[in-house]
């Protein structure tokens, strides 16, 4: 199926036609003015969208051109999960330096390896010239009954998807050796950065299940659950060593490392971890009580402040 209308010359539409022979089948319905999308009868559409900036997201020795094109998209795919959306495709608009343009197909490859993995295509987008690389991704998605943040109860039970740590420990490496070929300083951690996993049938799974709220883990998991139980207006208490820690890395580490892309979700009833487990090949695990009260977040009865987790803006 396949839905293009033909581009006029130029060497902007040079670079759009070479990007989309290299992702064939997986890009659809390009070239329009704008991209025509079927929302299954009885769903409500979901649109969200991400921004990775040179210098403020990543610096360039860390990834290669084909892990950023990949981790944009697959970080703006997360936030479809955290709705237990199914994707419908994704809008990519880059930002293209002259220094980064012979990375182009690299960043395309990327792109195309991220929607290949969900089996979603690139709708449309957009190229410019500027001054920073930049890659902004609009994901469309759609839900007959999308999981909010805002819907957690008292009396409900936190789970964490997967084992956190990995990313906040591949960026400390990174940070501090430099270079981050694969294998290289970056560490066993660096595929946890370099290659995020959105969790969005694992998403679905959970939401037929029962899950009451969901949110992704992209500010660090006591950061989320700070903003779940502000958004719900519930208390969440966490056992910080129930927290499932990559290895190597402390309780403290996983639980503030950021751009995880794992989910935190919160069910009424338990949830069948074994066979979540079974099911994705990744732990389910249980961190964590809802109750009344003032809302906010305590590990270990302790108060999470504020400030804690990633803030663009704090200076
Ligand atoms: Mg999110």
């Amino acid at each position: 199926m396949t839905d293009e209308a033909p581009l006029g010359p130029g060497a902007e539409f040079d670079m759009i036609r070479a990007m989309l022979e290299r992702w064939g089948p997986r890009a659809n319905g390009v070239g329009d003015d704008a991209a025509i999308v079927h929302v299954p009868r009885g769903d409500v559409l979901l649109a969200s969208v991400d921004t990775a900036v040179e210098t403020q997201h990543f610096r360039r020795e860390w990834l290669t051109p084909r892990e950023l094109g990949y981790r944009a998209v697959a970080a703006a795919l997360s936030d479809l999960a955290a709705m237990a959306a199914r994707p419908l495709g994704v809008l990519v608009a880059m930002t293209v330096p002259d220094a980064w343009l012979g990375d182009v197909a690299g960043i395309a490859d990327g792109i195309g390896e991220a929607v290949a993995a969900v089996r979603t295509p690139v709708l449309g987008g957009n190229l410019s010239a500027g001054g920073e690389l930049s890659i902004t991704t609009t994901v469309l998605g759609s839900a007959f009954a999308p999981l909010r943040r805002t819907t957690a109860r008292a009396g409900d039970i936190v789970y964490v998807t997967g084992s956190l740590g990995g990313v906040a420990e591949a960026l400390r490496r990174l940070e501090h050796g430099g270079r981050g070929e694969p294998g290289g300083p970056g560490g066993p951690q660096r595929e946890r950065f370099a290659h995020p996993t959105p969790r969005l049938a694992e998403a679905r799974w959970l939401a037929e299940r029962g899950a009451t709220a969901a949110i992704d883990i992209s500010d660090g998991l006591l950061a989320d659950v700070r903003h779940l139980a502000a958004a719900s207006r519930v208390a969440i208490a966490i056992d910080g060593a129930a927290v499932p820690c990559m290895p190597g890395v402390s309780h403290e580490t996983a639980q503030h490392s950021g751009e995880e892309y794992e989910l935190v979700v919160t069910a009424s009833a338990p949830i069948d971890v074994k066979e979540f487990a079974r099911l994705f090949g990744l732990p389910l695990t249980e961190i964590g009580t809802v109750s009344a009260g003032e809302p906010g977040v305590t590990v270990d009865g302790q108060r999470v402040a504020a400030s804690a987790g990633y803030d663009h803006f704090s200076r």
